[in-house]
């Protein structure tokens, strides 16, 4: 089955709010097996959203879409559903109980504009809503659906699992979509890209690379009639990817840099301390968003300056000698921060943030050192001179050489 998904509303033209919507329905529509051929997003124009359904009933065989329910005039997807289809909406008594009754609940007279939110047409029946007035429209037409839910996220997520994902699991045809996500860090989309060439472009198992701000992830998507084939599918692919990209892959599928490092340290009953001074935090605030993080994060400093860094455990001379911005000062950091705390593990971050050189250095320069015991491992690195980029590539990388690392020195 195709599918696509309208937002509909003039604040997501305006800039004014995300389409938060359209991307968690696209989430949940691969396990279902339904493909999504496109989104759109529509003003709150009853002749433009008309003609949006006439053309998505042409070439899709389900459309979504969320917005415009609301008892307001400038809410018209039901309108506009009722035009395409040519059907006129006519109150339905019980629905309209329903809605007093919600606002007698709290002890509140209905205001007369929500009746329009108890009109139906022919073709479609109501979604409940428990979580707010408006209830959505299922519709059903020349084997066409179009299933309109409200805007609020709350509200439109409930009417999905109450009730119209076990309803689309019975339309469906048995095929499932299994996918694999393989995250890389250290190579360019490009090398990767050439890497693994001859297995893009395909449909079945497709292969899609994606640039994120933890490197580079490779999915892979399969499609069969059941679980174990499309599993099937997906093995020689990721087989290859791991003979050509194994020392540069640190996770998979839903992990992150810092669920990564925690089960590996987990695993091993091992622990980490930090000091950071370009990531201002970012670090230790990026370590302590894995929700097991006290059973191996000893803890960590923000040395700002070379004073701070000092009152760390650096020796001074190291960072006269070499300066801040240096190799030999984010080792120092690293062991330090070990010593401080007692860890198995110590991570130290330098680099210049900006927007100014610093010790003659260009924002964006960054070294990281990571030791275990009194083993030194050296990462230089140069980002884009932005601050969030900055402090996000120090950490993703300082989080995922160490879940290298962590294999290495303890298999
Ligand atoms: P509406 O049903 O168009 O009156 O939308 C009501 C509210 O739902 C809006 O004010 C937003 O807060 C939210 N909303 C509507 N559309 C979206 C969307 N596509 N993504 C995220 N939130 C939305
Ligand atoms: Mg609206």
């Amino acid at each position: 089955m195709n599918a696509e998904i309208i937002s509909i509303g003039t604040e997501l033209l305006m800039g004014e709010l995300t389409d938060t919507n359209a991307s968690w329905i696209a989430g949940r529509l691969p396990a279902l097996g339904i493909r999504l051929q496109q989104v759109s997003i529509i003003d709150d124009d009853l002749p433009k959203l008309t003609e949006a359904f006439r053309r998505g009933m042409e070439r899709s065989d389900m459309i979504f879409t969320t917005g415009g329910l609301g008892p307001t005039q400038d809410d018209l997807t039901r309108e506009a559903v009722a035009a395409a289809l040519e059907e006129t909406p006519t109150v339905q008594e019980d629905e309209l109980e329903n809605l007093r009754q919600w606002f007698r609940n709290r002890g509140q007279d209905m205001p007369a504009h929500n009746v329009k939110q108890a009109h139906l047409i022919p073709s479609a029946q109501f979604i409940t809503n428990r979580n707010g007035t408006a209830p959505g429209w299922w519709a059903e037409k020349d084997g066409k659906h179009i299933i309109i839910m409200p805007g609020p996220p709350g509200e439109n997520r409930a009417m999905w699992q109450d009730e119209i994902d076990a309803r689309l699991k019975t339309l469906v045809d048995s095929e499932v979509t299994i996918t694999r996500n393989i995250k890389t860090l250290g190579l360019g989309e490009a090398s990767v890209d050439e890497i693994i060439s001859e297995y893009f472009g395909l449909e079945n198992p497709y292969l899609g690379i994606y640039s994120k701000a933890d490197g580079i992830h490779l999915r892979i998507i399969a499609r069969a009639m059941d679980e174990e084939s499309a599993r099937e599918m997906i093995a020689p692919v990721e087989t290859a990817i791991h003979e050509r990209l194994a020392p540069y892959i640190w996770g998979y599928d839903d992990e992150t840099p810092e669920l990564s490092v925690g089960a590996a340290l987990t695993a091993r009953g091992m622990t980490l301390a930090t000091m950071e001074s370009v990531s201002g935090g970012f670090l230790a605030n990026t370590i302590t968003e894995a929700p097991d993080s006290n059973r191996w994060y000893r803890g960590g400093s923000v040395a700002y300056t070379a004073d701070a860094i000092i009152a760390a455990g650096v020796a001074p001379d190291v960072l006269a000698k070499h300066g801040v911005v240096s190799q030999p000062a984010a080792n120092a950091m690293a062991l330090a921060a070990r010593i401080a705390t007692n860890a198995d593990f110590g991570l130290g971050v330098t680099g210049v943030l900006g927007p100014e050189e610093f010790e003659g250095h260009r924002p964006g320069t960054i070294h990281i050192a990571i030791c275990h015991g009194e083993n030194v491992h050296e990462f230089p690195l140069r980002t884009p001179p932005r601050r969030l980029v900055i402090k996000r590539r120090s950490c993703n990388t300082a989080l995922t050489e160490l879940r290298k690392l962590i294999t290495e020195v303890a298999p």
